[in-house]
């Protein structure tokens, strides 16, 4: 029972760490500023993908640092104004800008100046993307081969006469009282007000930890493949390191590549052209699906998986080169205390119970507010309703203190119980979930509105407010027109469609006879306001266009709307209907922005896109039971589906569950697992690019420098990555994209594009390209 219970657990957390897995960052607040006051993370390890970009951070944080009130005076004695730790592209930068300041800074650097740039292989063209942002701060930055790059920045630390400190990484860090910081490196101890951490996180070459690779000839990277003639070289991974890395050394040496997969799916075109014919010319012999089981001195052991049984092999080796990737120094960031985004580390027990408490709680508040009395407590129900509004205080302050020290169970259990009441109430006066049953309703419709129409107030308010952050965020932010008209549109279809018709318009437009006098004096559409949803809303998302007696002006437009405008949209823009109109994904876009990198990702968060179907499927059988309910009848089977597909879909799957989940999964749960017409639109997408006639796909260029911020970025858990380093389009047929751009937006090499030229194509571009 124990296991059982552990093993459902780590199922449940590996779902939801998902989103982030080898992405996972620091959790930062404004100015970059860790969990650790005082302590601000800068550059790669934030997020800041190329050296432009690192390098601004570098200015940014130290504009941030200067307007703190504890920094208007000088640090006094040996204490430093700041300590930057990482002499890469943002430390270097961070340590001019505070110099400018004139702070007391010393950089301190575990290895040598610029020790990522240092370690690509010789000769490497370092790019200087995005091409229109110009460098931010001191530090020199062109398109450079790495070795005049480097020269560059060592010419202008000692032309600042910058403190910079190498072969001393930081070992220890202590955060005092008064919140200044006791640093200890390999070489001494130092005193700083603040501290930037500016480590990288490409520092930590990943290990395989077999037995003998810690062998003086086994190596984590290739410095200067030159250096090698006429050996046995055995190379691991899969990934364009290891694949470049081979294809080098193969002109002067025999190489022999191991890879565990059965084929490269993660190489740049060229990559991928020029190891082919490296196999083909027996230049290079790949392994595939073998792991190393060994390193022994001038052997490699591997074992070989042929798919039904295994077999061993002795592969010769002079010097061996694991290329497996870098990983975040986890270790070394937990050891100075700072948390990383998106960690299920305690027990989820408390959170539970403090949850049920709180439910339990309610429901005995509710006696209060003219609910009825748990338990049939009658008179005696007074004192003790009021105890339960003190536990329901008392376990929902449990729960905000236990997650603001880092328990996302309680964070989950503060957000189920928000959404769950929000919707548990909307249900209906009289049918409202337990424990609102019988109060809730009445409870929460004041000034003579129902809690249906303030509901639409809450969600059109949280739109607007986050749509606008948003809009900033990727649109006047980045200057991305794109975004610009995306959350535009979004907030405005909100507004006019899902607000201002049903709530006001539609009543006025009846009583001013806009739509005509027959239509505004006929009940049956007169006095069914909430039917105007159907306008943008097309069946089966507004599954009651057609039930429930309609006027036939909604049948016949019903019916065009999810029949053929849906179609002709889907085929020039996909399931752009997601990310530009649809209130659902608007809140997702919006509200949800924030968690956007949290979206499931992986092959099995893929599987799981099968339950969309499912509630299409249903959604289907409901309405033909419905449209045929007078003619089959089925003992009610039509009136009992449609119960099930309301409280299943409509309140749970669109209304309590997704919500809940932004914080934890991203804003697309809904979207992407259970939204029948994102289904319906996914398939006709996928039918047009079979065809040869879609009009929307995603492609990219050869420059991806798989810094992964596309795949982190999307909200429904593509890894775009791969498709840019394969340079293949994404469209429906492979993907259940969305069209956000979102992708596209961030990519810092503007390797993506919505056509070659900069317009929706035809796939046949694509192939051209
Ligand atoms: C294969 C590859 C190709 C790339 N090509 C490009 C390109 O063409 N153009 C581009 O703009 N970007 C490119 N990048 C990305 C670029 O390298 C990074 O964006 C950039 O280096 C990040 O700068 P940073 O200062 O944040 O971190 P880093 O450059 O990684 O610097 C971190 C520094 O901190 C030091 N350090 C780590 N731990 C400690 C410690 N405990 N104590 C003291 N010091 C420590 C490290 O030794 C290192 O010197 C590429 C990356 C890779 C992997
Ligand atoms: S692949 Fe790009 S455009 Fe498509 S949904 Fe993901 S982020 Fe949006
Ligand atoms: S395509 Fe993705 S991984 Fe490649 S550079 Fe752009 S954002 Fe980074």
């Amino acid at each position: 029972m124990k296991a059982f219970a552990r093993k459902t657990r780590e199922r449940i957390e590996a779902v939801l760490a998902s989103g982030s897995g080898d992405l996972r960052r620091p959790v930062l607040r404004r100015g970059n500023e860790s969990n650790v006051r005082g302590m601000f993370i800068i550059g790669d390890l934030a997020g800041a993908p190329v050296i432009k970009l690192a390098m601004a951070q570098g200015v940014e944080v130290v504009d941030f640092i200067s307007k703190l009130p504890e920094m208007q005076t000088p640090a006094e004695g040996d204490t430093l104004d700041v300590i930057i730790v990482g002499a890469g592209a943002a430390g270097l930068n961070a340590a001019l800008a505070a110099q400018e300041k004139g702070y007391r800074s010393v950089v301190l650097e575990k290895c040598k100046i610029a020790n990522t740039i240092e370690n690509f292989p010789e000769g490497k063209w370092v790019y200087a993307e995005p091409d229109d942002t110009p460098p931010k701060g001191k530090l020199w930055l062109d398109g450079a081969v790495k070795e005049d790059l480097i020269a560059r920045w060592s010419q202008i630390i000692s032309e600042y006469g910058l403190d910079v400190r190498t072969e001393e990484p930081l070992t220890e860090l202590h955060r005092r009282g008064d919140g200044t910081f006791d640093i200890k490196t390999t070489k001494g101890e130092y005193h700083a007000k603040k501290v930037i951490l500016a480590t990288g996180q490409r520092g930590n070459p990943r290990t395989l930890g077999t037995p003998g690779e810690d062998l003086e000839q086994v190596y984590h990277q290739l410095y200067s493949p030159t250096k090698y003639h006429d050996e046995d070289v055995f190379v691991v991974g899969g990934g364009n390191s290891a694949v470049e890395a081979a294809l080098t050394l193969s002109k002067r040496n025999r190489v022999v590549l191991s890879y565990r997969g059965g084929e490269f799916s993660r190489l740049f075109k060229d990559n991928r052209r020029q190891i082919d014919e490296a196999i083909a010319a027996k230049r290079i012999e790949v392994v595939f699906n073998s792991s190393v089981t060994e390193f022994k001195p001038g052997v490699a052991v591997v074992t070989v998986d042929h798919g039904g049984y295994q077999s061993e092999r002795e592969i010769p080796m002079d010097h061996g080169f694991v290329l497996i990737g870098a990983e975040l120094p986890v270790k070394f960031l937990k050891s100075i205390g700072v948390r990383l985004e998106n960690e299920w580390t305690a027990s989820p027990l408390p959170a539970l119970a403090l949850t049920t408490v709180l439910l339990l709680a309610v429901w005995f508040a509710g006696a209060l507010l003219g609910g009825p009395a748990p338990f049939g407590l009658g008179q005696g129900v007074g004192g003790v309703a009021w105890a339960g509004t003190g536990f329901a205080l008392l376990s929902l302050g449990g729960l905000v203190v236990m997650g603001a020290r880092g328990d996302r169970w309680s964070w989950l259990g503060v957000s189920f119980f928000v959404w769950y009441s929000i919707y548990g109430i909307k249900v209906g006066s009289g049918s409202e979930f337990w424990p609102y049953r019988g109060w809730g309703y009445e409870t929460m419709s004041f000034f003579d509105r129902p809690w249906a129409f303030w509901y639409t107030i809450l969600y059109t308010t949280l739109m607007t407010v986050f749509g606008v952050r948003a809009l900033k965020r990727w649109g006047l932010d980045r200057r991305d027109r794109f975004q610009i008209w995306r959350f535009a549109s979004l907030i405005s279809f909100q507004w006019v469609f899902f607000f201002l018709i049903p709530e006001f318009l539609f009543q006025l437009a009846v009583k001013h006879q806009w739509v005509g006098a027959a239509l505004a004096s006929d009940p049956q559409f007169a006095e069914q306001a909430w039917r105007s949803y159907g306008i943008i809303y097309a069946w089966p998302l507004f599954f009651y266009t057609f039930f429930y007696d309609p006027n036939t002006v909604w049948v016949v437009w019903g019916v065009l709307l999810t029949f053929v405008v849906i179609p002709i949209f889907v085929l020039f823009n996909g399931k752009r209907y997601c990310s530009w109109i649809c209130g659902c994904g608007g809140l997702a876009e919006t509200f949800g922005d924030r968690w956007r990198h949290l979206a499931p990702k992986g092959k099995a968060s893929v599987r799981w896109e099968w339950m969309n179907t499912a509630v299409l499927v249903l959604a289907v059988v409901v309405t033909v039971l419905m449209l045929g309910r007078d003619v089959i009848g089925l003992l009610g089977a039509a009136d009992k589906g449609m119960w099930v597909y309301r409280i299943v879909a409509d309140v749970w799957l669109v209304g309590i569950l997704p919500v809940t989940l932004y914080p934890f999964m991203g804003g697309k749960v809904w979207c992407r697992y259970w939204c029948p017409l994102a289904k319906m639109m996914g398939l006709m997408s996928k039918f047009y690019v079979k065809l040869g006639i879609s009009r929307f796909h995603i492609v990219a260029n050869d420059k991806c420098i798989a810094c992964n911020e596309c795949s982190r970025n999307c909200q429904v858990g593509i890894d775009v990555m791969q498709y840019a380093l394969k340079q293949e389009p994404i469209d429906n047929a492979t993907s259940s994209c969305i069209g956000c751009g979102i992708c596209v937006t961030v990519c810092p090499m503007d390797t993506l594009s919505y056509s070659t030229d900069g317009t929706l194509s035809l796939p046949v571009l694509n192939a051209a390209s």
